[in-house]
Formats: C-alpha cells, structure tokens, sequence
C-alpha cells in the first residue's frame, strides 16, 4: 500500500487532547569513548519522550531532542490540520510532535510508520555499529591500545553487527598529529585482519585535512572501506581534491556528510556536484518530516541517505522505519543500548540487519 491509497480523510475525527513529555533515559552496552572531536560520551544519554493523545483515545509517542518546546501548541487542534500522512507535520508549531504524530497516525491507520512513509525498503534494514570510538586510549592511566578496540568490535559482533564503523582522527586532539595518524591506520590494519569480511567505515568528525584524507586513503585503499565521513567540515575545493583521488585510484570509497550543523543547501549541491555520495543529516534534528520532502530529491541527484542517529538507541529504530519507507538509505547507524521503559523487542538485529516489525506506528511500548 502507497500513502496515495489512503483517503483524504483518513485522519479526520481525531482532536489532540494532550501532549505530555517525561525524560527518557538510554544505556549503552559500555561506556563510549573520545572521538576527533568531543571526550567521552558516557554511558547513556537523556532524551525527551512527548507523547500526544487524543479524544477518540489513540495516542503515539516519539522523543525528541532540540530547545523546549510549546507542549500547548497543538491541544485543541484536529489532527488532520496539523498532520498529512502523505506528508508529515504540515503545522510549524507541530515540529516537537514530529515522530510522535508520525507514530500517533500509523496507529490510527493500522499501518507501520514504514508503510505510511510508502514502504520503498527492505523490512530487513542492513545497519553497522555506530559504537567504535578511540577505545585504544582509555583507560587513560593504563591505555588498552588496539586491543581495546578489538574488544569493542568483538562485543557488538556477538550482538548481531556485521559491519562497523571506526572513529579515528586521533591526530586531532588526543595524540600528536603524525602518531594519531600511524594509530587510525594501525587500528583499522588490526579490524580489518579480525574482520576480513566485514564493512568498514570511518568517521574523522572533520579531524583530517584535505591533504590527510588523501594520504589515509592511499593507505586504506587495500582494505575495502564503504565510506570515509566527515574527514573535514564541507568545502568544495577539498571535496574536490579527494574525489579526484578517488577517481584516479579507480576508488569505490563513498563520500559521507552533512551530519554537523549542515548547510542542507550546500550539502545538496555538493552531491549535484557529484562530490558528495551520502548525506547524514540527523533523523531527529533534521528530522522525518524534512526527509520525507528532500528524499525524492536525494534520489535524482543520485545519491543516497544516512541519517546520523548516535546517540539515542531508539534513532536507530527511527532511521530503519525511515530506510524501509522511504528506501535510498543502504544502511543505517545503529546505537547500541537500551532504553529505560521502553519495550523495543519487536525489532529484531541479527546477521547486521535490523528486522522491523508489521506492528502499527513504531510499535515501541512506552511504559509508566
Ligand atoms: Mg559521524
């Protein structure tokens, strides 16, 4: 079923009621460490979860992440005025409820969120573990080195990863440049050797150059990366310089951004410039609505999406509903973790793919 199948009035009938948020708490299966960019990132963050209701007492629940927002916006309102499944939140004030209302009108429709969004994908969503940052250099009295990283790679495989992706970068901030530079390479040489089949990834958080990217792909030209993201913040002239590389080299290396703070227009036009492959724009910052609309237009420049979902587990499960509805998203960055008073046995993650369920809305049980 396409959402053009449904009537225009599917939605009719249903006024919000109320709109309540309580704080919502994640844990990570270890605590995750430094990258290019930023130190330790902790054992779980926080989120809000807003949860919307109606008088006909459905209700949908999504988190979010941004300022604080007007609980009282929407309350009064009929559904239909602020949401359009075709669409997403038609409203600005209906922003906040944007995964909510997305679940909120799935389950008035009886439909998974996949299927509202057209169901384009697969319902089996390959992902990789997003969960790979500078374990080398913790503790910091008594550093693990390469082990450490091993370690980690090892615990998300057991857990049903088959792909990952490395941070590195470490030149950046952590380690002298030339060092952190010879330690990304030695890292990946070590994942690589225990993971000759695996997808590998890397993530710079704009720690490289220009300069440094061509000279780590040169290295990592013999291990087969699906992607390099974020070497450096977006410009042309050294996009330019590492496409021209590529091309050269015969390289079939994906180029990766737009995940911090994007200019969603250069972004754009990098990819029509064909210097971008994959854009990474947040599935919650950015959000379902915005991707609903620009997808179709990822689609014709012909490129492909990721959208950046570290940090909360639950992103994960956001971006797969994303990637089974609006297809175009090869795979997607998964969080590993749990969430308190959430109930998300219903998605499934072995042999890398993430299963989704045919359950109405995101079928995530909210509890208390
Ligand atoms: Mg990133």
């Amino acid at each position: 079923m396409s959402t053009a199948a449904l009537p225009a009035d599917a939605l009719s009938g249903h006024r919000i009621t109320s709109v309540d948020s309580a704080p919502l708490r994640s844990r990570y299966p270890r605590t995750i460490g430094r990258n290019a960019r930023l130190g330790a990132h902790g054992d779980g963050p926080e989120a809000l979860a807003i949860t919307v209701r109606t008088d006909t007492g459905v209700s949908g629940w999504g988190i979010y992440e941004g300022p604080e927002p007007d609980l009282g916006a929407c309350i009064g309102l009929p559904l239909e005025e602020i949401f359009d499944p075709a669409v997403g939140v038609i409203a600005p004030r209906a922003l906040p409820l944007d995964i909510a209302l997305h679940d909120l009108a799935a389950t008035i429709l009886g439909i998974p969120v996949h299927r509202m969004l057209g169901g384009h994908g697969a319902l089996a969503v390959d992902c990789y573990s997003g969960a790979i940052y500078f374990d080398d250099l913790d503790p910091e009295q008594d550093p693990r080195g390469t082990a450490g990283v091993l370690a980690s790679c090892a615990a998300d495989w057991e857990a049903g990863y088959r792909a990952f992706k490395l941070k590195i970068g470490r030149g950046n901030r952590w380690m002298p440049v030339v060092a952190g530079f010879d330690r990304d390479l030695e890292v990946l040489q070590a994942v690589r050797t225990a993971y000759p089949g695996a997808r590998l990834m890397v993530d710079m958080n704009d720690g490289y150059s220009p300069e440094q990217t061509v000279r780590f792909l040169d290295t990592a030209q013999e291990w087969d990366l699906f992607w390099i993201e974020e070497p450096f913040a977006e410009h042309r002239s050294g996009l330019a310089l590492v496409r021209e590389h590529l091309t050269r080299n015969g390289s079939e290396v994906l180029v990766a951004d737009g995940e911090f703070e994007p200019d969603v227009g250069l972004v754009l036009d990098l990819a029509r410039e064909g210097l971008l492959d994959v854009l990474l724009m947040d599935v919650l910052s950015f959000g379902f609505t915005a991707w609903r609309r620009l997808m179709p237009t990822v689609h014709e420049i012909g490129a492909v999406a990721s959208p950046h979902a570290w940090g909360h587990p639950l992103k994960t499960l956001y971006a797969a509903q994303l990637a089974a509805g609006l297809g175009n998203i090869d795979v997607v960055e998964s969080v590993p973790g749990t969430t308190d008073g959430v109930d998300a046995s219903a998605y499934r993650l072995q042999d890398g793919r993430i299963t989704l369920p045919a359950t109405p809305g995101f079928a995530l049980e909210l509890s208390g």
